[in-house]
């Protein structure tokens, strides 16, 4: 990429010009909502359904957008096309917008709208057949009557505080528990477990991001005819599981292969995992909004 331009409040300027103000609440207090989004082959996969996530998590803080949903993915789209982009990820922010040291949001007249789109550093390729090595976390996920993890929001030292006690461990994931101990989710993943073919993700509302990818994998599973059951599970159910994986933008699927020191099945990426991975790379270029013909 020669030049990378960003959107920046209906601006196109390039990596150095993107600047926003110290007093932008998404800085100050983690005031705002984003998404991570990828486009494959020219195609933004799942486009709606991210704005629509976008919009929801604005709703829920109180954030009007000032712009409507399909000028939305048009600055997305133009980002992409000055970018000379067919592969890669997109970061779409909304912040609070700039206001004064208090914290109340009134002060803040206009959101802070950004753009970045970039080449994405993923997995190897070979760990999605060896799969990962993840650890349970003693950090709770939020709980959802004190900040929702449905809300995609700019605070994110919940996962980073998580993602640090993985690296502790030298893991490349963690699964957090909610206060209840039941599985919830990996620092910035969705969780599935397999048992005698059947496929299980935890709820949401035990405290889970709603995962695009999440939700991509359950119409998948029907499509497939896979058995799956959204239902509450503790880490004793990932330790006997036959299959551990974790589905988000960046990861797409991915198995884990050891937990907490447990194999998990046969020690690498099982037959439906695979299976869904290699459907999931099926519909990613088709399903969604097309900024390019492929
Ligand atoms: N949970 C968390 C906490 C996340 O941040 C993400 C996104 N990185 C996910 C789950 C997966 O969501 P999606 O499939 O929409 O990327």
């Amino acid at each position: 990429m020669s030049e990378q331009w960003i959107y920046l409040d209906g601006q196109y300027v390039t990596k150095e010009n993107a600047k926003v103000s110290v007093f932008d609440h998404g800085f100050l207090y983690g005031d705002g909502i984003f998404e991570g989004i990828r486009i494959y082959d020219g195609n933004i996969f799942k486009c709606a359904e991210h704005l629509g996530r976008l919009y929801d998590s604005a709703k829920s803080i109180g954030l009007v957008i000032p712009l409507a949903q399909d000028e939305i993915r048009e600055a997305m789209a133009e980002t992409i096309r000055r970018n000379d982009m067919r592969n890669g990820y997109i970061r779409l922010v909304v912040s609070r917008g700039v206001g004064n040291l208090g914290l109340d949001p009134r002060r803040c007249a206009n959101p802070t709208i950004l753009i970045i789109v970039e080449q994405l550093a993923i997995y190897p390729e070979e760990a999605y057949i060896n799969g990962l090595r993840a650890v349970s976390v003693s950090q709770r996920r939020n709980l959802p009557d004190a900040l929702n993890p449905k809300i995609k929001s700019l605070n994110y030292l919940n996962n980073i505080l998580v993602k640090m006690q993985s690296n502790f461990a030298d893991a490349d994931e963690a699964i957090m528990m909610n206060a209840q101990g039941y599985v919830t989710e990996g620092s910035g993943d969705n969780i599935f477990i397999v048992k005698n073919n059947v496929i299980y993700t935890p709820p949401c509302y035990l405290g889970a991001l709603e995962g695009i990818t999440r939700l991509a994998i359950i119409e998948l599973c029907e499509t497939l005819g896979y058995k799956l059951k959204e239902e509450p599970f503790t880490m004793h159910d990932v330790y006997i599981a036959d299959e551990v994986f974790f589905t988000g933008t960046a990861a797409e699927v991915i198995a884990a292969r050891e937990i907490d020191g447990r194999v998990i099945g046969s020690g690498q990426a099982g037959p439906i995992t695979l299976k869904l991975l290699e459907e999931f790379r099926k519909i990613v270029s088709l399903d969604g909004y097309k900024v390019w013909e492929a």
